[in-house]
């Protein structure tokens, strides 16, 4: 029988981690599923591409919680791919390095120990704050039953029961513990891996974070896209598909419920229930502005999403450039808590560089990646273009200059952390806010999603239920952002086809 005139259990839009482990998880338990994803790779942001025989992660830098026994670990081990992963541990004394202009570096260790180890030696006379900042983490991730694979009934206080703990501002809680502005900065020095905005920021989104890069940060070794191909074999193994090429563009209904969705080439899949694994507004776009409330749409429209970012990749000669076994926070300047909204001419004000790692990881980097914020405006004049290997286009010369010149300001910088790097420059590439936009399927290419702002929380309150019966929504909108989170998320997604006891019993005794 063709695909298109089976009836599944469950269609899944989006191949993203989030649309992956839903597919995944719905298939060990004897569903037939369809992963429907528009790309001609699969895997959201775990996608990677190559250039000069170099292979760079556009989208997962590295993963947290991946020690054994933590919640990713456990879950991965539960999907059957943990075992099979090819990855790196980071460096325990030092994961993450944090710079400032005036050239001082601060090590973030690799569980908390070495953590406030690090913290103490550089701040002395502050660890009461460190401790306090550790403490708190501790605190609030107690409030997320799941992140800690319990079950919301086992737990007497969650983030269900407090909500307040949702509205606790990330800043204020680091000002009210110091009044080093150092230490305030070295604390949230990782920043670019939740966009961190003194403004907006919960703590919880700080929280949940750091937690998980604490517990075991690890690099994918030759890109994290492994991970979307061992779960696409393991979808395929229970009997599900996955499917490239397949631009969802619509649905079709029968009364209230959807029966089928269509493709740009116009084919129709159908299925019982369906999942939509993209962004909440293009989810409304697919399956139709009227099935859904008024009031949803307004909201959405008022919902800001994160900012996006301009990437910088290099291809480095032979045995030229160390492999650094951490990653580095650059900043242009000491607050790093105002770098989002950067202002033009100081820009990149915040960089994240880290080398690449290959399965034959000698003591040289055969490529860095270098992330930095840039603002969705700024490539606004070429919105309308698109391009993408599933269907390419051009965006013309002045854009392939605007791309020049941003590359250029981007070493430069470097140049200043690295005097001699451009000596072994042997290619540079990049991308921009455009990239994710088509890639992604986002409209202005964010970085991580919806923006989770502690002003007003329910704002960003996105329910894997939506108002159409058979339709749910998964991914990094639904809880939070990062492998971690969009893959709890599946799992919140999946508590509504099954009894989340019993699925958290199976992943807690994989
Ligand atoms: C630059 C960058 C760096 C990051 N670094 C890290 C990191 O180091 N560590 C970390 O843990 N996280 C990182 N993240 C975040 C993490 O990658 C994401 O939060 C996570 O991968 C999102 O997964 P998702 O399930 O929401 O799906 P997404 O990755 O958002 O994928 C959605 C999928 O849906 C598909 N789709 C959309 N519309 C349609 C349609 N109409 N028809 C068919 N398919 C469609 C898209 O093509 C895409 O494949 C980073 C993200 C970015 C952008």
């Amino acid at each position: 029988m063709k695909e298109a005139e089976k009836e599944y259990d469950f269609i899944i839009v989006g191949s993203g981690i989030g649309g992956l482990v839903c597919a995944t998880v719905l298939g060990m338990e004897g569903y037939s599923v369809l992963v429907l994803e528009k790309n001609h790779q699969i895997g959201g942001s775990l996608q990677v591409f190559s250039r000069d025989k170099r292979i760079f992660d556009t989208g997962v830098h590295y993963i947290g919680s991946l020690d054994e026994g933590e919640n990713l670990h456990q879950i991965f081990r539960y999907l059957g791919i943990m075992d099979d992963l090819a990855m790196k541990r980071l460096d325990d004394e030092c994961f993450d390095l944090i710079r400032f202009p005036d050239g001082s570096t601060y090590k973030h260790g690799q569980g908390y120990e070495a953590f406030k180890e690090g913290l103490f030696e550089n701040f002395p006379n502050e660890k009461a704050a460190i401790n306090a900042f550790c403490d708190k983490i501790l605190e609030i991730c107690a409030y997320f039953p799941l992140y800690n694979l319990q079950d919301e009934s086992e737990v007497e206080k969650s983030y269900v029961t407090h909500p307040e703990v949702l509205a606790l501002s990330a800043w204020d809680f680091i000002e009210s513990i110091t009044d080093d502005k150092r230490l305030q900065s070295v604390l949230l020095g990782s920043s670019l891996l939740y966009a961190g905005d003194r403004k907006t920021t919960p703590l919880y989104v700080v929280a949940l974070i750091m937690n998980s890069f604490l517990s075991g940060s690890y690099r994918m070794l030759n890109g994290g896209s492994q991970i979307a191909k061992l779960l696409t074999r393991r979808i395929h193994s229970l009997g599900g598909r996955v499917l490239k090429h397949q631009d969802v563009v619509s649905a079709d209904y029968v009364d209230k419920e959807i029966k089928s969705v269509v493709t740009t080439d116009g084919e129709k899949f159908s299925a019982k229930k369906f999942i939509s694994n993209t962004h909440p507004k293009k989810t409304v776009e697919i399956f139709g502005e009227d099935r859904f409330r008024a009031a949803y749409r307004h909201r959405l429209d008022k919902i800001n999403n994160t900012v996006s970012s301009f990437m910088v990749y290099l291809s480095f000669e032979e045995d030229f450039f160390p492999y650094l076994n951490y990653n580095l926070y650059a900043y242009g300047k000491e607050e790093v808590w105002e770098t989002v909204d950067y202002k033009e001419g100081m820009w990149p004000e915040a960089m994240f560089i880290c080398t690449s790692a290959a399965h034959d990881q000698g003591a040289y980097a055969d490529a860095m990646s270098v992330m930095t914020y840039m603002d969705y405006s700024e490539v606004e004049e070429w919105s309308d273009s698109f391009n993408t290997v599933a269907r390419s286009g051009e965006r013309g010369a002045a854009y392939e200059q605007f791309k020049k010149e941003k590359e250029e300001i981007v070493l430069q910088r470097l140049e200043k952390i690295f005097p001699d790097i451009r000596k072994g420059v042997r290619g540079i590439y990049s991308s921009t806010p455009l990239t994710y936009k088509d890639y992604i399927g986002t409209e202005d290419g964010a970085l991580y999603g919806i923006l989770k702002d502690y002003n007003n929380i329910m704002l960003s309150k996105i329910n894997a239920r939506t108002r159409v019966p058979n339709l749910y929504q998964t991914g990094q909108n639904l809880v939070f952002h990062g492998i971690l989170g969009s893959t709890i998320s599946a799992l919140v997604t999946c508590f509504n086809f099954m009894d989340s006891k019993y699925l958290i019993e199976k992943i807690k005794t994989a």
